[in-house]
């Protein structure tokens, strides 16, 4: 992209490179406004999944394929996009000023959509290993483990889903829950159940990750040391929402975004969308459809506040 003019104070800009964001600009470059996406990666987390069945009108895609199609649609509107990360807001008369480590830039609105962060054990061993045995992310790291032995720690559907990709590539996949039961979508608990090389350890925490160079074993909180090669830890993950705190917008005890149904946080012209904000249920599809109320909700604001809408 040209360079940019740093005095330039842009409708709005949409924070992050994900599913929310993109569907927010879609529908805020249908309405005219004067745009730019600032994302840190694009595609977000979806981009990491290997497969997504459940968004309507698609019946089965990659994440990666998922999100070119989200890119060709924004392409198709000639929506600016820059790769960038945010590292603070603030606000100035009539406008917020947003800073990364090299530029800045500014807006009359922002939607936040910086979704989360992997949440971590915690335990020994994990920072250690962290790409020695120890991964986030089952699509990016399956095939380092061809024929091995792995765990996958979580009892989300999003555990239950790393398990069945990676089964498809590994001898034996142990999906480690410390609840009663796997609280996966039913169709993927099913198939999980009906898969012979996954098998669930229920109603157990691991305390430590072992090994040498590369993982060894798993420690379980019952003291039996369990030997595999790999550990998958998908438990859940943390809002992105620091960058907006020195703004003094309302965040819950989880640390997301709070808004309302026009995705409206307390402070006037900041918005939030997708995994960042309080939704209970997060999704591809809850997060566009956010972001696309909020795109809404920004223009109707800005025909209210700037004279020519
Ligand atoms: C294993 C797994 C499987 C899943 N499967 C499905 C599925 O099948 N179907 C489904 O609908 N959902 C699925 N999900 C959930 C889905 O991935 C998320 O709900 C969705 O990605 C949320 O989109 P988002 O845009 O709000 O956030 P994200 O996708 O997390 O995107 C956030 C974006 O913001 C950027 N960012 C963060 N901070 C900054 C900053 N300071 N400045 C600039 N940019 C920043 C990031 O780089 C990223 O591009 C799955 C999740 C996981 C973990």
């Amino acid at each position: 992209m040209a360079d940019l003019d740093p005095d330039k104070i842009w409708d709005l800009i949409i924070l992050g490179g994900g599913p929310t964001a993109i569907g927010c600009a879609i529908y805020a470059a249908r309405f005219a406004m004067d745009i730019l996406v600032i994302g840190k990666t694009y595609g977000g987390l979806i981009a990491t999944t290997h497969i997504v069945e459940n968004y309507p009108g698609i019946t089965s895609v990659s994440g990666t394929e998922f999100v070119e199609m989200f890119r060709d649609h924004m392409d198709s509107l000639s929506i600016p996009y820059i790769s960038d990360e945010i590292k603070s807001i603030e606000k100035a008369k009539d406008h917020f000023i947003l800073h990364s480590f090299f530029a800045k830039f500014k807006a009359y609105t922002i939607c936040i959509a910086t979704g989360s962060e992997r949440r971590k054990l915690g335990i020994p061993g994990e920072e250690k290993f962290a790409g020695r045995g120890v991964s986030y992310c089952a699509s990016c790291d399956m095939l380092f483990y061809k024929d091995k032995v792995v765990a996958v720690i979580g009892g989300s559907d999003s555990a239950a889903k790393e398990a069945l990709f990676l089964a498809q590539n590994v001898k034996k996949v142990y999906i480690i829950y410390r609840g009663k039961e796997i609280r996966a979508e039913p169709i993927n608990k099913k198939r999980v159940y009906e898969n012979d090389k996954i098998e669930i350890i229920n109603n157990t925490n691991i305390t430590e990750i072992k090994g040498n160079d590369k993982v060894k074993s798993i420690i379980f909180d019952n003291g039996r040391e369990f030997e595999v090669d790999g550990v998958f830890i998908e438990i859940g993950s943390i809002p992105a929402s620091d960058v907006v705190r020195d703004l003094g917008v309302k965040l819950n005890e989880k640390n997301e975004i709070m808004i309302n149904r026009r995705s409206e946080t307390n402070v006037p012209g900041i918005y939030a969308a997708g995994d960042v904000a309080n939704a209970p249920f997060k999704q591809a599809i809850t997060g566009v459809a956010e972001g696309v109320i909020a795109a809404y909700a920004i223009f109707d604001y800005l025909k209210k506040t700037k004279i020519e809408y």
